[in-house]
Parts: structure tokens; C-alpha cells; sequence
């Protein structure tokens, strides 16, 4: 094992968020243990990250020891049971409040008494997941971004009973992996998806509805608005069952119309549409 600063990171699940996760913890000295449900995706996993590292190497971003030792820092295993002995442990299972519960039912009993459970949940109460356990002044929202190895905010959600002291260690780790912490307060979809969300959906309506072609949306949004991503490719980027999980958390414990999904939204998750990961969504991906 390649040296480290001391701390150990667990995240649960291996998705599109969770490898980015453990990719930022090891490349900045912390033991990483990636943990997921699935032995392929946890090679997948894996095989990204090397990936993205590589990627890194060739723009001279980073040395090629850099990227052998971040590597050597990275554990996979399909065993929960691992996370004991890590400092903090971020869950990144899909956004499913029933099977968030259930993990950090069995977190609460594995993990270190000491230890930090952190979601990355997009919007369920983190003051809900918490009720869980029997630490919830140790339990918080540590909100990345996608691709987590690029994206500077870590929007960091306090539950109601999480402590001064979880917040501040959370806000100093999230220096730490080089990001920028926003502390905001426990509510259905923080302040990203609050805001992110109903533009997604909206734009789905338009295409929904045929006011534009989905190319035609984007390019409206990007040249006129000035947004990097258009917002259909954004919601491929990020998921489309996540985005429909999202918004229904919202819809649901916000209770106002204006959140309800989009019809089309809800038949492209159901045909497995889901996006990139899928290799469609509203674009294909080949
Ligand atoms: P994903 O579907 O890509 O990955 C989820 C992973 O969790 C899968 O690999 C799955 O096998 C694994 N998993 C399922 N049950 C498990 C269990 N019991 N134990 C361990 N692993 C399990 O989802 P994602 O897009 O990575 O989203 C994960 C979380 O991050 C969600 O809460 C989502 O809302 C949030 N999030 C997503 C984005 C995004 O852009 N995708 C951005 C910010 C936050």
C-alpha cells in the first residue's frame, strides 16, 4: 500500500457518483474503499477511474506515480461490513429513500462509533436518513457533483440534528479533496436540485409538448443563457431515473403541481432510457 494521510474513506456504491467519489478521496491520500452490491460494476468502477486518471496523466495534469499510487490507495469489495475503521463513509446508492434507509440501518451497526455517515442523496431529507441510525448528530449530506473529479462544489446539507462539530469536520474535509464546501440546511432537493430540477423538467415538457427538437432546447440554453451544458444533456448526464427520483422527492414533499414529472420523462425511465449510463437517453450515445 502506497502512503496515505492517515484517514479512510468507505463509499457505498459504485455507480456513476460513487466511483467518482473514491477516485477524489484516493487521489488525495485517503485509504478508499468502494463497496457496491455488484462485482462488475465494482470492476467497472475501477476501470473508470484508471481511466480518468490516464486521462489526467496525458493533459500533464497529473504524474503517472500520481495515478499508480491513487490506484494502490483503492479498495473494491462487495462486503458492508468494510466499512468499519473508516472516518467518513458516503453513501451513493440509487436515489431510493427505502434502500437509503436500509443502508444506513446496516452503516450505523458497522461503521466505527466515531465514524461520519454522509449521503450524497440529491434531495432526500437528510434529517429523515439520519432517524435511522443512532448517530444522527453524526450524520450529514455531502452533495458532489458530476464528474465528481471535476465539478468544484460540495453542497453540504445539515439534517437537524447533525452537530457543529460534523459540519465543520465535513466542511474542513471537503478543503481537504480541493473543493469549495457550501453549507446549506436540510429541504426536499437542497438548493441545487431545487433550482436544477424544475428547469430539467421543464425543458422535458417543451420537447414533451414539441416546441423544439431536443437539440434545438439545449442550443437555446447554452448560447442564450450562457450555460455550459444544455439542460437535456445535462438530465442524460446526470440520469434520467435519478432526475425522475428527484423530481418526484420534490413533487411529493413539496406538494406543489409545478414539481409533478413530466409524462415523457417518466415513459424514457421505463423504457431504460436512462441516459448515458444507458447509452440513451434524450441523445443517443451509440
Ligand atoms: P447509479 O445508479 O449510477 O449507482 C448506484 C450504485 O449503487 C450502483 O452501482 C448499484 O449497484 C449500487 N447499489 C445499489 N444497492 C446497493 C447496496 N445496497 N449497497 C451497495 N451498493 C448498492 O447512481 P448515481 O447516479 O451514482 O447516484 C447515486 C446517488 O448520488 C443518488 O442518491 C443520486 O441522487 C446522487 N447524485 C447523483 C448525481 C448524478 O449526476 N448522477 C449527482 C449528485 C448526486
Amino acid at each position: 500500500m502506497s502512503s496515505t494521510n492517515g484517514m479512510k474513506a468507505a463509499v457505498i456504491g459504485a455507480g456513476t457518483m460513487g466511483n467518482g467519489i473514491a477516485h477524489v478521496f484516493a487521489q488525495n491520500g485517503f485509504e478508499a474503499t468502494l463497496i457496491d452490491v455488484s462485482t462488475e460494476i465494482l470492476e467497472k468502477a475501477r476501470a473508470t477511474i484508471e481511466k480518468n486518471l490516464g486521462r489526467q496523466v496525458k493533459k500533464g495534469a497529473i504524474d503517472e506515480s500520481v495515478q499508480k499510487a491513487t490506484l494502490d490507495r483503492l479498495v473494491t469489495t462487495t462486503d458492508i461490513a468494510a466499512a468499519a475503521g473508516a472516518d467518513i463513509v458516503i453513501e451513493a446508492v440509487p436515489e431510493d429513500e427505502k434502500l437509503k434507509a436500509e443502508t444506513f440501518r446496516k452503516l450505523d451497526e458497522v461503521a466505527d462509533e466515531s465514524a461520519i455517515l454522509a449521503s450524497n442523496t440529491s434531495s432526500i431529507a437528510i434529517t429523515r436518513l439520519a432517524a435511522h441510525t443512532l448517530r444522527p448528530e453524526r450524520v450529514i449530506g455531502m452533495h458532489f457533483m458530476n464528474p465528481v473529479p471535476v465539478m468544484q462544489l460540495v453542497e453540504v446539507v445539515r439534517g437537524l440534528a447533525t452537530s457543529d462539530e460534523t459540519a465543520d469536520a465535513v466542511v474542513r474535509l471537503a478543503r481537504d479533496l480541493g473543493k469549495t464546501p457550501v453549507v446549506v440546511n436540510d429541504s426536499p432537493g437542497f438548493v441545487s436540485n431545487r433550482v436544477l430540477m424544475p428547469m430539467i423538467n421543464e425543458a422535458i415538457y417543451c420537447l414533451h409538448e414539441g416546441v423544439a427538437a431536443a437539440e434545438a432546447i439545449d442550443e437555446v440554453m447554452k448560447l442564450g443563457m450562457n450555460h455550459p451544458i444544455g439542460p437535456l444533456a445535462l438530465a442524460d448526464l446526470i440520469g434520467l431515473d435519478t432526475c425522475l427520483f428527484i423530481l418526484e422527492v420534490l413533487h411529493h414533499d413539496l406538494g406543489e403541481d409545478k414539481y409533478r414529472p413530466c409524462p415523457l420523462l417518466r415513459k424514457h425511465v421505463d423504457a431504460g432510457w436512462l441516459g448515458r449510463k444507458a447509452g440513451r437517453g434524450f441523445y443517443n450515445y451509440g
